[in-house]
C-alpha cells in the first residue's frame, strides 16, 4: 500500500488543466522531440521565442480523464549555463516566473544508456525547486548495451521524483508517464547539491529579495544577472550590487558547483547503474582522451585530421564535380542546337545555365565537407577540439566559448555570429563577432577550389599527398590565422576584461549516427543550393544583360571598326566576342575600377566579378562563368575551368590566371568582407552601424593590402 516514491498519491480530481504547463528539457538528442511528438500527436504549433530565432514547439497533451495540459519542447542543453542562444532560452524560461512559458512541471528527458552526461542538467533543474519527472529514454539502447538502472534507488537519490523508463520511438512507457503527469506533483524533497555555502550572504539575500523557491534559484540569478533578458534593469543592478558586495567570482563558483555535482552524480550512478564491462569501456575512452587532448600530440592530431579532411575533399569530390561540369557543358551545346536563335535562348544558354551549373557543381564538395564535420561532431571528437583550443583562445582575448562560433564559421558566418550570444562578456563577444567572418565559410570553398584547380597542378608528392589539397588547407589555415591575429589586435585595442571559464563535459566516444550525418549533409547542401543559389542565379542573369548590351551603339560601333580593320583577314570570332564584352555595360564598369585593381594583377573582367561578389562571394564563380561564356565564341563543350584556363593576358600573351594572379585573388577572397548577410547580422547583433562598418573596412582593407603584397611578391 505504501507508495514507492515520495510523491503523494493521485488526488481524486486531476490537477492538470487547460492552463497547466509542462516543459520537456534535456540534452540535445536525448529524444525530447520524439517524445513531444508522441505526447501531442498532431496538436502542435511551431513558432519562435520572442526576440530570438530559436524554434519554439508547443502543443496540447491529453492526460487521463478529461484533463489536458500545455506541453513545451525546450531546446536541448547540457547544463543550466547556456553557451548559445538556444540554451539561453532554457534559462530564460526556467528562471522567469512571469513568463507565459514558465512550467508547472518539468519533464527531464535523459538518455538511459548515457546517464552520466544527462544528470548534470537534471540535478540543476531539480534544485530549482520545480516539480520534476525524470524520463529514462532510449530504454532499447540501454538494453542492447546491457545497461540496467535501479529506478527506485535513483528516484530516492533524486529527492523522490518519479522516474519513468521509456522508449519514445515505440511508445513503451507512455501510459506510465501519462499517469504520472496526471497526478499532482511535488518538487524534490531534498536538494541534490547544497549551494548555499558557496556564498551564504549573497545567496540568502537574493533568495529573500526575489522570493526564490530555492537557494539554487537565487544562486542562478546571481550567476546569470548580466544575461537574463527577462529581468528589469533595476533588478539586474540589485543582483550586480549583491554580487559585488560578496565578491562573487562567478566562473570559479561555476567550476566548484559543476565539479561537486559530477562527484555526486558519479557516486549516485555507482549504486544505481550496472554497466556490462565498465572497466574496459571507461579505460578505452580515457586512453583515447589521453592522446587526443595531449598538450602537443592533441594539436598534431587535430592538424592531421584537418589535413586528411582537405585531402579527401579534393580527392573524392573531383569525380562528381567533373561529371557535373561536363554535363552542364553538354546541356549547353544541346540546347544550342535545339532552341531557335534569339535573345531568350542566349539568356538561357549564356546566363541562366552557367549560373545554375556554377551552383550545382559545388554540391559534392559542400556535402563532403559537412559529412566530415558531422562525423567529427557525432563521434565526440569535436568536443575535444573545443576543449583543446580553449587554452589557445584565451591567449588571444577570446575564450573557449568562441570556439563554437569559430568552427560554425566554417559553414557560414551568419549562424556563427548568432551563436555568440552565449558568450557572457560583451567585449569577448564583440571580438568573436569581429573575427568570425575570417573563418573560411562554405561560400569561399567554390572560389578557392576553382582558383586552386587553375594554377596548382593536380600532382602528388610522395605518391599520396595531393598538392591541391594542401593549398586548400592552407587557405583555411590562413583564415584561422587572420581571425586569431585580428582578435589579438582587438584585445589590445579594446582592452577586454577577463572572460568566463569554459565548462563542458566530454561526451563518450561513440559511433556516429548516420541519420544525423545524413541530415546535416542534406540540410547544408539544401541551404547552399537554395539560399546561395538564389543570389547567384539573380546575379548571373543581371550580369548577362549587362554583358550583352552596351550604352547606345557603342558595341555596334566597336564591332564595325574591328570588321573594317580586319576586312582582309578571316574573322576572328573569339576576339570579336571579347571586344563586344569590353564595350558592354559590364565592361565599362570593370574598366572603371581597373586602375584600382591593376596593382593586384586583375583586369576589368576580374573587376566585374569582384564587384558582383560584394553581394555574396560565391557569386565569383558564376560571374566568371557567365562572363567567359559571353566573351567567347566557343560553343563547343568547354567547361568553366577550361574557359578560365584558356583566357590570355593580352599584355603578356600568357595565361590570364597566373600563379600570382590566382593567389592574389585567393587571399583577397579569404579576407574581404563580401557578404551582405554577414554585414546585416553584425548590424543586428551589435545594435548599430558602427561595428559592421569598421569590420567591413578593416577586412576589405586587409584583403586589398595582402592581395597587393602577394601579387607583387609572386610576379
Ligand atoms: P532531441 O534533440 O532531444 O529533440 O532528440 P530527438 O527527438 O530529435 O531524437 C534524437 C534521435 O534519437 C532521433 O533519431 C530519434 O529517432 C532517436 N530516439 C528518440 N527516442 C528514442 C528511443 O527511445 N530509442 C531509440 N533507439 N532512439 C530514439
Ligand atoms: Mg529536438
Amino acid at each position: 500500500m505504501s507508495p514507492k516514491t515520495a510523491v503523494a498519491p493521485a488526488p481524486v480530481a486531476s490537477i492538470p488543466s487547460a492552463t497547466y504547463s509542462i516543459a520537456l528539457a534535456g540534452n540535445p538528442n536525448s529524444g525530447k522531440t520524439t517524445l513531444f511528438n508522441l505526447l501531442t500527436g498532431l496538436n502542435q504549433k511551431v513558432g519562435n521565442y520572442p526576440g530570438v530565432t530559436v524554434d519554439r514547439k508547443s502543443g496540447r497533451l491529453l492526460l487521463e480523464g478529461e484533463a489536458s495540459a500545455r506541453l513545451l519542447d525546450l531546446p536541448g542543453t547540457y547544463s543550466i549555463y547556456p553557451r548559445s542562444n538556444d540554451e539561453q532560452v532554457v534559462l530564460d524560461v526556467l528562471l522567469n516566473r512571469s513568463s507565459a512559458d514558465y512550467p508547472d512541471v518539468v519533464v527531464a528527458v535523459a538518455d538511459m544508456s548515457n546517464l552520466e552526461r544527462s544528470l548534470l542538467l537534471v540535478s540543476q533543474i531539480l534544485d530549482l525547486g520545480l516539480p520534476l519527472v525524470l524520463v529514462l529514454n532510449m530504454a532499447d539502447m540501454a538494453k542492447k548495451r546491457g545497461i540496467t538502472v535501479d529506478t527506485e534507488q535513483l528516484s530516492r537519490q533524486l529527492g523522490g521524483i518519479p522516474v519513468v523508463v521509456m522508449n519514445a520511438r515505440n511508445g513503451q512507457g507512455l501510459q506510465e508517464l501519462k499517469q504520472v503527469l496526471s497526478r499532482e506533483l511535488q518538487p524534490a524533497a531534498t536538494p541534490f547539491y547544497q549551494v548555499l555555502p558557496l556564498a551564504p550572504e549573497a545567496i540568502a539575500e537574493a533568495r529573500q529579495y526575489f522570493g526564490c523557491k530555492t537557494y539554487y534559484e537565487a544562486y542562478l540569478l546571481l550567476q546569470h544577472a548580466e544575461n537574463l533578458h527577462t529581468m528589469s534593469p533595476l533588478e539586474r543592478d540589485q543582483l550586480e550590487a549583491l554580487g559585488k558586495l560578496s565578491k562573487l567570482d562567478r566562473p570559479a563558483l561555476q567550476i566548484t558547483e559543476t565539479k561537486a555535482r559530477y562527484a555526486r552524480i558519479q557516486e549516485v550512478l555507482s549504486t544505481v547503474v550496472q554497466l556490462p564491462d565498465t572497466s574496459s569501456r571507461q579505460s578505452v575512452s580515457a586512453r583515447i582522451d589521453a592522446v587526443v587532448t595531449h598538450k602537443i600530440g592533441g594539436y598534431l592530431l587535430f592538424f592531421g585530421v584537418l589535413f586528411l579532411m582537405f585531402q579527401a575533399i579534393f580527392a573524392w569530390a573531383t569525380v562528381p564535380m567533373d561529371l557535373i561540369d561536363s554535363l552542364f557543358a553538354r546541356l549547353g551545346s544541346l540546347l544550342e542546337g535545339l532552341l531557335p536563335e534569339g535573345v531568350l535562348s542566349r539568356l538561357l544558354i549564356e546566363g541562366v545555365l552557367p549560373g545554375i551549373g556554377g551552383i550545382v557543381i559545388f554540391v559534392p564538395q559542400i556535402a563532403l565537407l559537412f559529412m566530415l564535420i558531422a562525423l567529427l561532431e557525432e563521434s565526440g571528437y569535436m568536443a575535444r577540439v573545443v576543449f583543446l583550443m580553449d587554452k589557445l583562445m584565451r591567449k588571444v582575448g577570446l575564450n573557449g566559448r568562441s570556439v563554437v562560433p569559430l568552427i560554425s564559421g566554417l559553414a557560414c558566418a551568419v549562424p556563427a555570429i548568432m551563436a555568440t550570444r552565449g558568450i557572457d562578456h560583451w567585449k569577448d563577444r564583440l571580438i568573436t563577432i569581429f573575427v568570425t567572418p575570417f573563418m573560411s565559410c562554405s561560400a569561399r570553398l567554390p572560389v578557392y577550389t576553382i582558383l586552386i584547380a587553375l594554377v596548382v597542378p593536380d600532382e602528388r608528392i610522395w605518391g599520396f599527398i595531393n598538392l591541391q589539397g594542401i593549398a586548400l588547407m592552407g587557405m583555411y589555415l590562413l583564415g584561422f590565422v587572420a581571425a586569431i591575429g585580428s582578435a589579438l589586435l582587438m584585445k589590445f585595442i579594446i582592452r577586454a576584461k577577463k572572460g568566463g571559464f569554459l565548462i563542458m563535459e566530454l561526451p563518450a566516444y561513440r559511433w556516429p549516427r548516420w541519420g544525423n550525418v545524413l541530415y546535416m549533409v542534406l540540410e547544408k547542401s539544401k541551404v547552399f543550393v537554395f539560399e546561395a543559389g538564389k543570389i547567384i542565379l539573380a546575379v548571373s542573369i543581371i550580369l548577362w544583360v549587362l554583358a550583352s548590351y552596351g550604352p547606345g551603339d557603342r558595341m555596334a560601333r566597336a564591332e564595325e571598326a574591328y570588321r573594317t580593320a580586319h576586312a582582309d583577314t578571316p574573322e576572328l570570332e573569339d576576339e570579336l566576342a571579347s571586344l563586344r564584352l569590353e564595350h558592354s555595360y559590364a565592361g565599362l564598369l570593370g574598366k572603371t575600377i581597373e586602375p584600382a585593381i591593376a596593382p593586384l594583377g586583375y583586369d576589368w573582367k576580374i573587376g566585374i566579378a569582384l564587384f558582383t561578389s560584394f553581394a555574396a562571394r560565391e557569386v565569383f564563380v558564376g560571374t566568371m562563368a557567365t562572363l567567359y561564356s559571353v566573351g567567347s565564341a566557343a560553343d563547343d563543350e568547354s567547361t568553366i575551368k577550361s574557359r578560365l584556363q584558356a583566357e590570355t593576358n593580352p599584355d603578356t600573351g600568357g595565361p590570364r590566371f597566373t600563379l600570382a594572379v590566382a593567389f592574389s585573388l585567393l587571399v583577397f577572397y579569404a579576407f574581404a568582407m563580401q557578404c551582405t548577410s554577414t554585414v546585416a547580422v553584425v548590424y543586428r547583433e551589435t545594435g548599430g552601424w558602427k561595428w559592421p562598418l569598421i569590420q567591413t573596412a578593416y577586412m576589405t582593407g586587409l584583403a586589398y593590402v595582402s592581395a597587393l603584397l602577394v601579387y607583387q611578391l609572386l610576379s
